[in-house]
């Protein structure tokens, strides 16, 4: 089997994706999997829907996905724009992530399961800085304030 049919299959990656290669980069201890698409593939307006023609193409991006093994995995892609007669200029949609994320959506489910684990989602960003056993908290968790004199 192809690794490019291996990170195909693990991604979930349908048509008109398809993964052209994959490039491993261990002294980055990193996996970067590009993805393109077919030329032929008919695109829609992410805004209504309706078949629109490409415009132009993004930048190259790039999404931090899961590690493969205990390597850092990042998906790239180059992303179309379209024209929509409606709505103009707009990127499409890709499968793998939100609109404007650096990240992919299974990334984002596992850093929320991460933070739920932890009970740091209820804390949002203090959560990194709760004290470490045996010292004096400096700032109140959730709005709780200590008592302590
Ligand atoms: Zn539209």
């Amino acid at each position: 089997m192809q690794d490019t049919d291996l990170y195909r299959q693990i991604l979930g990656i349908e048509l008109p994706w398809y993964v052209s290669r994959v490039e491993l980069d261990i002294p980055c201890e990193s996996v970067r999997v590009y993805l393109e698409y077919k030329i032929a593939a008919e695109w829609t307006c992410p805004s209504c829907g309706s078949a629109a023609p490409v415009y132009d193409h993004r930048d190259e991006r790039m999404w931090r996905h899961l590690d493969s093994c205990q390597l850092k995995t990042y998906l790239v892609a180059v992303v179309p724009r379209v024209k929509c007669s409606q709505h103009g200029v707009l990127t499409v949609a890709v499968p793998w992530s939100e609109p404007e994320s650096r990240f992919t959506a299974l990334f984002e489910r596992f850093a929320i399961d991460v933070l739920r684990a932890t009970g740091a989602g209820k804390c949002g960003a203090t959560a990194a800085r709760q004290p470490r056993p045996g010292s004096r908290p400096d700032a109140p968790c959730c709005g709780s304030r200590s008592s302590e004199a």
